[in-house]
């Protein structure tokens, strides 16, 4: 009597453990498969970015960003003239210089939006600094 007692509240604990457990699964599966469904990793969603350091393109997916963001890869720039600015870990050079970047109109090399100091961004190549029609 008393030894069934104990062994079917036993199996009770260990039912609910297992429960516990598959439920943990359960949501770990749910959240996961929710933040990849959210975030493109597609390239045609690709934003472009250039380092304002060493002059390097690169492009990110919004699941890329997510996950640059995520290891500290972002952070803001400081400075009065830049607030608001957010720089990106640069994957070629390692430091926080990737920003915003949208391909020359002219030549095509990517030219930041907003350069070093601030102001409108110059093409590296060609260096038109967004005088004229605004893409
Ligand atoms: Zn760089
Ligand atoms: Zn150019």
């Amino acid at each position: 009597m008393q030894d069934r007692t104990t062994s079917s509240s036993r199996g009770g604990i260990a039912k609910i453990a297992a429960a516990a457990v598959l439920l943990a699964i359960a949501a770990f599966i749910f959240l996961r498969g929710d933040a990849d469904a959210r975030q493109s990793d597609v390239p045609e969603d690709a934003t472009l970015y250039v380092c304002l350091e060493c002059g390097k393109s690169f492009e990110l997916t919004p699941a890329a960003y997510d996950k640059l963001a995520r290891e500290g890869g972002i952070r803001a720039a400081e400075g009065d003239e830049i607030r608001g600015r957010v720089c990106l870990r640069c994957p070629h050079c390692g430091k926080f210089g990737g920003t915003r970047a949208i391909p020359c109109p002219k030549d095509g090399s990517p030219m930041p939006r907003i350069g070093k100091d601030g102001r409108r961004g110059q093409c590296p190549k060609c260096g038109w600094n967004g005088n004229g029609p605004e893409s």
